[in-house]
């Protein structure tokens, strides 16, 4: 993967690298080479995760498995076994097969976490944004910071990005990427998820270096280069990387635009995400009008739609990404994780942008489903009553976290849910840590217990990227003080 652009050691000053060297990313502990192998001694496989190089074959023994498939449910002191990436059996004292064995004894299994919105290039102006506005931030983000941004900046921003949000449990994300300011910022982008071994959906936005053109009632058409990525880079829609288009939508663009953008992605046959709602209403009821609207399409944040604009994301088969964190901050309206579920939208939740906000879903997901049951309950509480049931409960929660997300992102067939015939992307959460244990109720451990620092392994597609609590990721290690530099060198030349 190295080419010009790969940062090199002759771009850090020692001085620069002694007062910053290793203290970025100190939320995450990388392995060493030797101990990330196996236990049973067999050595790192190919790329960058610890492959098993022991013909694809993984044995998660004795964990607690909360399937999220209904007819599996949760399964106690159960084995897993993988093979070439899929799942293939779940069941008591299953043969290893020569298989690497990860001991599961004590901890909880679940899917892979699915984060359906995040602007990962954003790692590397990690917290600059806690206390901005909306306008602030698209004044300051989208109107500056974005502009300042290199190839080899959104490279470690993604690669950095992606690797954090594998270390916190979740495998697949939808990187939204609106920084798209030349064809280099954008290969190096796919380039970092790539090497940062995640599963994802590319999606491709507008450059980040003339905002005004292209965020304030935009008549320019969606970038042609998507075109080429369609073809060159992602020629199919197997393996990790698959590409989506980030469309300005109804309320950053023409009608015109709209019409085109919509068109032209239902036209390479990829689904298309857009920011709603978050301003104000009409956007759906547009989509409507211009016949637009279908099961292809994600609306993001979605929080001042009226009650028919969620009917018609419903009727039509759309999703909705939550990102609860950033919505309560910034004034864009409640998360609608209710009006989702109550009109047959499919729900989900993101980070969205790690300038402001925490960038696991263990805090995204306990957040909208309290934040939900907080508005549920305001009536009975209003009424001077007594609620009589709590919802969406801690099983609904952690379906929106994982197999809702996979239907948002069309992966429904081959993630969300431990069920034999899936690819095995797995995150193993220890249930005797101090916060933790004892485990009385598995799905509320983690859905209202648990958090990073409880995520022992993760494994995407068969390849174990975490375990004992390192991740490993030789790439990403050997780059550790260059995020920081980046995203301080970014911030210097930035007007904010
Ligand atoms: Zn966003």
């Amino acid at each position: 993967m190295a080419n010009d652009e790969t940062p090199t050691d002759g771009d850090v000053s020692r001085r620069d690298y002694l007062k910053f060297g290793g203290a970025a990313l100190s939320a995450v502990s990388f392995s060493s080479v030797a101990s990330a192998q196996s236990s049973n001694g067999r050595g790192n496989g190919n790329g960058n995760g610890n492959a098993p190089d022991d013909g694809g074959r993984l044995l998660i023994r004795g964990g607690t498995v909360v399937t999220v498939d209904p007819d599996y449910g949760i399964l106690y002191d159960t084995d897993i076994y993988v093979e070439d990436g899929e799942i293939r059996l779940i069941g008591d004292d299953l043969d290893a097969n020569g298989a690497d064995v990860v001991d599961a004894e004590g901890s909880i299994v679940v899917p892979g976490f699915v984060n359906t919105h995040l602007h990962t290039w954003e790692s590397g102006v990690r917290g600059v944004a806690g206390d901005w506005t909306f306008l602030e931030y698209l004044d300051k983000m989208l109107g500056e910071i974005s502009s300042n941004y290199r190839p080899v900046d959104a490279y470690l921003g993604n690669l950095f990005g992606a690797v954090q949000q594998l270390n916190a449990g979740t495998t697949t994300v939808l990187d939204w990427f609106h920084i798209a300011n030349s064809s280099q910022h954008t290969d190096r982008a796919i380039d970092g998820l790539e090497d940062a071994g995640i599963r994802a959906l590319f999606t491709h936005g507008p450059p980040g270096d003339d905002s005004a053109k292209w965020w304030e009632n935009s008549s320019v058409t969606h970038p042609d280069d998507i075109r080429r990525l369609h073809e060159e880079r992602f020629p199919s829609d197997d393996g990790l990387l698959t590409l989506a288009m980030g469309i300005r939508g109804p309320d950053y663009s023409t009608d015109e635009v709209v019409r085109q953008d919509i068109e032209l992605a239902r036209e390479l046959g990829i689904p298309a995400s857009m920011h709603i709602g978050s301003l104000g209403s009409g956007g759906v009821s547009k989509l409507d009008e211009l016949g637009l609207l279908g099961d292809d399409l994600n609306y993001v944040h979605a929080n001042r739609l009226t009650e028919e604009e969620f009917a018609l994301i419903g009727e039509s088969g759309g999703s909705i990404s939550t990102t609860p964190e950033v919505e309560l901050q910034m004034g864009m309206g409640m998360p609608v994780v209710g009006e989702a579920i109550d009109n047959g939208a499919i729900p989900s939740v993101g980070v969205d942008i790690v300038s402001n906000v925490s960038d696991d879903l263990f805090t995204q997901l306990r957040m909208a489903v309290q934040v939900q049951r907080g508005l549920n309950n305001q009536p009975a509480v209003e009424r001077g009553e007594q609620i009589q049931d709590v919802t969406p409960t801690a099983h609904r929660a952690l379906e929106i976290a994982t197999i809702d997300g996979a239907r948002a992102l069309g992966l429904e067939d081959e993630i969300g849910s431990i069920t034999p015939g899936k690819r095995a992307d797995l995150t193993i959460i220890d249930g005797d840590d101090l916060n933790t244990a004892p485990v009385h109720k598995p799905v509320e451990t983690v859905v209202f217990q648990a958090g990073i620092a409880n995520v022992d392994t993760v494994i995407v597609d068969g390849t174990v990227v975490k375990r004992n609590g390192l991740v490993h990721n030789p790439t990403a290690q050997n780059h550790l003080d260059r995020l920081e530099q980046s995203g301080r060198r970014v911030l210097r030349q930035s007007d904010i």
